[in-house]
């Protein structure tokens, strides 16, 4: 795995859950949101009853999880957590359902994975409070309904599109997650570094903010891993140095590409004069999967605005050249 990627293996959880923050005061940035989840969370609190369904769309490790344990702890309520694929059968959403307590929150991730009985199951859950158990098979079988507690489900997608149009419609409150600037990304990281007790200086934290993709995740991973280098390599203290040469031994640029992202890139300009090349081709140069250069590499150099991908195929922006140290030709860009 790649040391800027996105998504969290398994052995991260535990130091991704040192740094999360536990209530929303703490959360970081994404001013309207919290905005928003505060009014609703608190006038829900002054009713005594729950507040709507809450969806948050988002790019992995933007802080859909953080915000579902805030929902929780700021309504005082208990928090169950499942994901889309995790709920086989709809007989687990309904044993989940129907064990929960009057004013918990349900969080389910990459809720737009769910199987489609399960779906329906939901459906009657968040609307009505209760749910139809199916008991038998065949001719015989016969719907018995059971009495779900009020309870708020906290669901999480990377695009809110990727939901059906009927689950769409049943969450009364939709939060978007953006990318984090340079800026909140180094309040990001100063707090994380006060938590973890590591001793860092202003430029140290900045250049890692820089190389972080926007993305919390990747930010305090970064972070960790220069505070290893410098703890061996230097005195401890996270400084430019320590993170420049630390984000070297990791083969992460000063703008958060890695290995592939750069091999991609220099494939593009060098081999094929900056496109337009298919994706296929572009992947057999660089010796991987298209899907992989589709979904892992371009949607970042895309977003980074390195690449762009047109009708005829990849092309390599201006500023790709640039990066690479390179002047871009003047048709290379129309
Ligand atoms: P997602 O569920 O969107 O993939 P997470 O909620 O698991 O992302 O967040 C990934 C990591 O980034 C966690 O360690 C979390 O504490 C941290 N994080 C995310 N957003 C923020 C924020 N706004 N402020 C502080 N930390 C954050």
């Amino acid at each position: 795995e790649s040391v800027v990627s996105a998504v969290a293996s398994p052995e991260e959880r535990d130091a991704e859950a040192t740094v999360r923050p536990k209530r929303l005061s703490e959360f970081i940035a994404q001013e309207r949101v919290r905005e928003q989840l505060e009014v609703l969370l608190h006038s829900a609190l002054r009713r005594g009853s729950p507040p709507d369904h809450i969806l948050f769309s988002g790019s992995p490790g933007l802080g859909k999880t953080t915000l579902a344990m805030i929902v929780a702890a700021e309504l005082g309520g208990g928090l169950r957590m499942t994901s889309g694929p995790a709920i086989e059968r709809s007989g687990d959403l309904a044993a989940i359902l129907t064990s929960l307590a009057a004013g918990d929150v349900l969080f389910i991730d990459e809720i737009h994975r769910i199987a489609k009985p399960a779906e329906e199951l939901l459906y009657s859950a968040m609307e009505d409070f209760r749910v139809d158990v199916i008991v038998g098979k065949g001719p015989g079988a016969t719907a018995i309904p059971l009495d779900v507690e009020p309870f708020t489900l906290v669901g999480a997608t990377t695009r809110a599109g990727l939901l059906t149009g009927p689950m769409r419609d049943r969450f009364g409150f939709v939060g978007h997650l953006e990318f984090y600037n340079g800026t909140e990304l180094t309040a990001l990281l100063h707090r994380s570094a006060r938590i973890l007790g590591v001793p860092v200086t202003g430029e140290g934290v900045e250049e890692i903010a820089g190389r972080s993709r926007g993305t919390p995740r990747i930010a305090n991973r970064l972070l960790r891993r220069v505070r290893d280098y410098a703890e061996l390599r230097a005195d401890g203290v996270v400084t430019l140095d320590a993170a420049r040469a630390a984000l070297r031994v990791y083969d992460v640029d000063d703008l958060g590409l890695d290995r592939l992202d750069k091999a991609v890139l220099a494939a593009l300009v060098e081999t094929f004069g900056g496109g337009p090349v298919g994706l296929s081709t572009l992947a057999v140069a660089v010796g991987e999967q298209p899907e992989t250069v589709a979904e892992v590499c371009e949607p970042f150099l895309v977003r980074a605005g390195l690449l762009a991908r047109t009708p005829r195929g990849r092309v390599a922006t201006p500023a790709a050249w640039q990066h690479l140290g390179r002047t871009p030709p003047n048709s290379a860009f129309p």
